[in-house]
């Protein structure tokens, strides 16, 4: 499998959790608006994991507190709380059906930040964004990232929800971040790095590719040029310079001429051996002497100095 380029799929899988007052009411949303990304901010937890903990434990821990707050006759503390898609590194799932409001974003008494998410219903007085909105919840590695693979899955995420519903094709506009919405620190990476999420969003948009196939680097032909010089040590440097200035060429070490990808049609070398130049040029002039005071010497007679 070594080199193989790993491709990143939707994988995307539908497991609805049990409807439930503080989950899944089964509310339908009154249009599709806007996609809200959030990241679960639940470290090394899973889509699977999650669809356990929102379709049991969750329901589970909010009946009991509510059992138990009326037994003693005390304030209920219940979370309510869902999103309708879990992305991970291996798949999609998709918790809640695409047309029911989830408890995705509602923490801010005096409405959403974005006044295109601001809808009143009856249950909910004082405008919501979730009778407007998809969640769609990142899953988050052990140490707190949100995988690549997770941040792709999610721009394809994106593109599958613009195909249910064009109105989100524009993309820029239609895809905002829990924070943008209510100013939660969520999805908190890409609230620390706006670049993060803007990358997500180019691969949303077509801009940025989301599996780029790694061709191998086509080899060019070697471009030919009609002169140059090539120096063997900084010794001659001096005197190379002179001669590339005077005959208006480049000049080159060995080890950088060795590493273009060049044919010199006419190659004067400067100081050093001719071994190994005949494979860049069709006609070496040799100009190297027996020490650098010798190669100068030679070097100003063929000048013609
Ligand atoms: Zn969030």
């Amino acid at each position: 499998m070594k080199g193989e380029i790993q491709l990143v799929q939707l994988n995307y899988k539908k497991k609805h959790i049990k409807k439930h007052w503080s989950t899944r009411t089964g509310l339908k949303l009154l249009r599709v608006q806007a996609g809200i990304d959030h990241w679960t901010a639940n470290f090394g937890a899973s889509a699977e994991g999650h669809y356990k903990y929102f379709d049991e434990t969750l329901p589970n821990q909010n009946d009991k507190e509510r059992a138990a707050a009326r037994r003693e006759g005390r304030k209920e503390y219940i979370r309510y709380a869902s999103a309708h898609i879990f992305v991970d590194r291996y798949k999609a799932l998709e918790l809640v059906p695409l047309d029911e409001v989830c408890f995705g974003a509602n923490e801010r008494k005096a409405g959403p930040l974005l006044s295109t998410l601001r809808a009143t219903h009856s249950q909910y007085p004082g405008g919501n964004a979730n009778l407007l909105c998809i969640h769609i919840e990142m899953c988050v590695e052990p140490d707190g990232t949100i995988h690549p693979d997770t941040v792709k899955r999610t721009a394809l995420v994106h593109q599958y929800l613009q195909k249910l519903f064009p109105q989100l094709k524009d993309t820029y506009n239609r895809f905002v971040r829990h924070f943008d919405v209510t100013g939660k620190n969520c999805p908190a990476p890409m609230v620390k790095d706006p670049s993060m999420y803007k990358y997500l969003l180019d691969m949303t948009a077509g801009e940025i590719e989301i599996n780029p196939i790694v061709k191998p680097q086509q080899k060019e032909e070697n471009e030919v040029i009609k002169m140059a010089v090539v120096v063997y040590s900084d010794a001659d440097l001096s005197v190379g310079y002179d001669l590339a200035n005077e005959k208006k060429c480049g000049l080159y070490n060995r080890k950088s001429l060795a590493n273009e990808a060049l044919k010199i049609n006419e190659l004067m070398v400067v100081g050093g051996p001719m071994e190994g130049l005949e494979k860049k040029t069709n006609r070496v002039i040799d100009l190297s002497g027996t020490d650098r005071w010798d190669t100068r010497k030679k070097v100003i007679h063929y000048l013609g100095k």
